[in-house]
């Protein structure tokens, strides 16, 4: 367990903490990895696996069906090829503040 300092009110509590416990400023889940992350957006992301793994569900049925009968039609392959790659690059922009993705929101 490390502390880190809350973004919102800068409260020092446990990096498990799934919100501050001063301000309740949610915090990402801590049971959750970018890396992991990253490595499902690379191999898998034309599914929208990632996009499950971070509980944005809906995102993620939009991309596994544009990433499967999608390619009957080619250009919703493309796109989430484009989109896959996207959320990769983001994802390694945020690595240093995995929150940002690792949020539901
Ligand atoms: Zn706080």
């Amino acid at each position: 367990m490390t502390m880190i300092y809350c973004r919102e009110c800068g409260a020092r509590h446990s990096d498990k903490a799934k919100a501050c416990p001063k301000c309740g400023y949610r915090t990402f889940d801590a049971s959750k990895s970018i890396v992991v992350y990253l490595i499902l957006a690379w191999f898998l992301g034309i599914f929208g696996i990632h996009k499950f793994y971070v509980g944005k569900t809906n995102q993620g049925i939009v991309m596994a069906i544009m990433g499967t009968i999608g390619w009957l039609l080619i250009i919703p392959g493309i796109a989430v090829c484009v989109w896959a790659l996207v959320d990769f690059i983001v994802g390694i922009c945020n690595i240093n503040t995995p929150e940002k993705i690792l949020n539901k929101k």
